[in-house]
């Protein structure tokens, strides 16, 4: 889940003028810059839609459908409301200029565009378009682990149970807690207990499988995410952890172990499934998992009973 700056930018150019396509095809195009283009509202929105371009280049005057009308739909549109939009227009009035920025115009280039400006200005908005997609993804990590945080696990939560609703697919969850975090708080100190943090996160993302997303859900509790696994193979990624965990020798403490206990559920566990009855059904194992002693992983049953994997 990290950034990374793109090696080749696609620009979309929705224009009525078969000049500006030749134009610019010519004068904008390198190494890094690949140009493709629309001559009017309706397949420019289209081509935004499939295409997914990093930046469109707007004309406002166009016949049937005008610029303003199509940056409205693009930003009514999920798909497209976050792609940046150059606006390109001949005569304007400070009037057009205001309502476009109002709509969400990241820029506004007059016609005929004096290409090198058009070229900096394109730049410029590839280069803070980027920087808003890295502060979109930052804001859904964990600043101290690095795992998705919260925000993230809540985002896919709903995306996977989309997809496996929709392609009747199963999928699970474990949540995770370890176990008597306080009191490594409160004896080693606080950095230390970062530490432990820090460990468990990097032993959870290990014993995921490709696919899976391992997530900081708060505190000292953690989540995974399983697409496509029943709640087996699930248990058996969670024994995985509960075990590596355990067998950490802490240079702090080479006394204490450091255990976590797991709770594991899966769509088929629950009745009427949805992400609340997942998520709650993941949560009431984790608990039976601590009243029963700790430092194991107990999954879910189909009918709300339970049966823990690991003494
Ligand atoms: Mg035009």
């Amino acid at each position: 889940m990290t950034a990374s700056a793109p090696d080749k930018s696609t620009i979309l150019l929705i224009d009525d003028s078969i000049d500006m396509h030749r134009l610019l095809s010519v004068r904008l195009r390198g190494d890094h810059l690949e140009i493709i283009g629309a001559d009017n509202g309706l397949d420019g929105i289209g081509m935004a839609r499939t295409r997914s371009p990093d930046l469109i280049l707007l004309d406002v005057d166009m016949p049937e459908m005008d610029g303003f009308e199509v940056l409205q739909t693009l930003r009514d549109d999920a798909a497209t409301h976050e792609i940046p939009v150059i606006f390109l227009a001949g005569m304007t009035t400070t009037e057009d200029k205001v309502r476009a920025f109002e709509m969400g115009a990241m820029d506004f280039v007059s016609k005929p565009p004096d290409f090198a400006e058009l070229k900096a200005r394109v730049r410029s908005a590839l280069r803070i378009s980027f920087l808003m997609k890295m502060l979109a993804q930052k804001a859904r990590l964990d600043g101290l682990t690095g795992l998705g945080n919260r925000a993230y696990i809540d985002e896919r939560l709903n995306e996977e149970f989309a997809q496996s609703t929709r392609h009747n697919r199963s999928l699970s969850l474990i949540m995770s807690d370890l176990d008597n975090f306080k009191s490594v708080n409160d004896t080693y100190g606080h950095p230390h207990g970062d530490a432990v943090l820090i460990k468990f996160a990097s032993l959870l993302a290990e014993g995921c499988r490709e696919g899976d997303i391992a997530c900081r859900y708060g505190g000292e509790e953690f989540a995974v995410i399983l697409p496509e696994t029943e709640r087996d193979d699930a248990a058996e990624v969670a024994e995985r952890v509960r075990a590596s965990l355990e067998a950490v020798e802490w240079l702090v403490h080479p006394e204490r172990r450091i255990t976590a206990s797991f709770g594991v559920a899966s769509l088929s566990c629950v009745e009427a499934p949805s992400i609340e009855r997942l998520v709650a059904a993941a949560d009431s194992a984790l608990y039976a998992a601590k009243r029963k002693g700790r430092n194991r992983v107990i999954l879910a049953k189909p009918e709300g009973r339970r049966f823990s994997l690991s003494a």
